[in-house]
């Protein structure tokens, strides 16, 4: 029996917690906070990652730790390391905590970018607006996620407001100027890495995104399978530069049959919840396998499948329940604005089916707005 500890408490770490249990696997959680929603489902300690007292008391007993958000202090994964086997390593973190050295990263691995420059005052600031170009955007190199610490430049006018905006912040976090992507359509890929090296990916997700926050994800996405061969490349080569174990996400723009990174997550990934009912081996099952050094499950779609994200409340759940192919979860979480308290899927076997169930579930819960875009891509 197999214990596995996972840094954050949220809905990744309780998903996790739900693919385990068949597997018979137990789980310590920890965070921060008390009411942390996987603590519903497993045994949470509460307590600061900084704090060592705090893993000590975590690690009693845990085989194998991993993580359910990548800003983890790099400090608090080093110690964790030097303890306990922690997958996925704590150099693919440190990468993906800063947006810089993640662009920079995937240039170093022949993975196109948009163009981006490092930028620690004002006067850099004009410079590369200058070099990059109308539009961009501003980001924080750390701690940015789901579209917060962004400011879109769309004129010159706009940079002061920009730097005002993210400038007190460039000595804390660092900044970003990144060139703005027309892209057709954004794309992620979900791959997974076992300790023996063997790697497998699932089907690309489409994904639509409001406000900077996952919207809805579409699976397999509709895309030809040469841009799917070459997305895949880009998850191996980075999963192998980074010696990578577990689940590995990659986000990727399409613009002009091209694709660019955009970012990289170490983790389970919202665009990968459709892997639950969508799949053969759900995301969170070939984590737990690959971090155990298990063999990896497959990752072939069965059928097609549309997650739409529940943020801020969730809406009534019987007419999603009412459709053969619909799926429910609540993550227990108290609702908030903006906060993702839950998901849907909808796994049918045709396109045809999913738009039907998506209009049928779009009319029924008010939510034409966010089924729209999946329906009108499937047209
Ligand atoms: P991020 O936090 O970097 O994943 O950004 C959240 C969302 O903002 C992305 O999924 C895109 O929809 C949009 N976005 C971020 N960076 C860019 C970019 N360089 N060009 C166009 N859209 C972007």
């Amino acid at each position: 029996m197999k214990t596995v500890g996972i840094l954050g408490g949220g809905q990744l770490a309780r998903m996790l917690v739900l693919a385990g249990a068949p597997l018979g696997l137990r789980f310590k959680v920890l965070d921060p906070a008390a009411d942390a929603c996987a603590g519903q489902v497993a045994p949470l300690t509460v307590g600061e990652y900084a704090d060592e007292g705090t893993l000590a008391r975590f690690i009693d007993g845990v085989d194998v730790a991993t993580f359910d958000f990548e800003n983890v202090p790099a400090q608090a994964a080093d110690w964790l390391a030097a303890r306990v086997p922690v997958f996925p390593p704590p150099q693919a973190l440190a990468v993906a905590q800063d947006r810089l050295s993640e662009k920079n990263l995937f240039r170093d691995l022949g993975i196109p970018v948009a163009p981006f420059a490092d930028v620690d005052s004002e006067a850099a600031l004009q410079d590369a607006v200058m070099k990059i170009g109308i539009p961009c955007i501003l980001k924080t190199r750390r701690l940015g996620y789901d579209g917060k610490g962004q400011f879109r430049i769309r004129a010159t006018e706009d940079i002061g407001a920009a730097w005002a905006a993210l400038g007190p912040q460039a000595a804390t976090t660092g900044l970003i100027l990144e060139g703005h992507v027309a892209f057709q359509c954004e794309l992620s890929v979900i791959a997974v890495r076992g300790r023996d090296g063997a790697f497998h990916a699932w089907p690309l997700a489409r994904n639509w995104h409001d406000e900077g926050v996952l919207s809805a994800s579409l699976a397999p996405a509709p895309v030809d399978a040469a841009l799917h061969a070459v997305a895949l490349d880009h998850a191996r080569r980075l999963a192998e530069a980074l010696d990578y174990v577990g689940v590995l996400a990659l986000e990727l723009f399409c613009r002009d049959g091209e694709l660019l990174a955009n970012e990289m997550a170490p983790r389970v990934h919202n665009s990968g919840h459709w892997t639950i009912e969508g799949s053969q081996t759900s995301q969170f099952e070939n984590h737990l396998r690959a971090v155990l050094g298990m063999p990896l499950g497959d990752t072939g779609a069965l059928g097609v499948s549309c997650m739409l994200n529940w943020l801020g409340e969730l809406p009534d759940p019987v007419p999603l329940m009412r459709e053969a192919g619909g799926h429910w979860h609540d993550y227990g979480k108290s609702p908030r604005p903006g906060r993702k308290v839950g998901h849907a899927s909808v796994r049918v076997n045709s396109h045809e089916a999913l738009v039907a169930a998506l209009q049928r579930v779009g009319v029924a819960l008010g939510r034409q707005a966010q089924v729209a875009p999946v329906i009108a891509s499937l047209a």
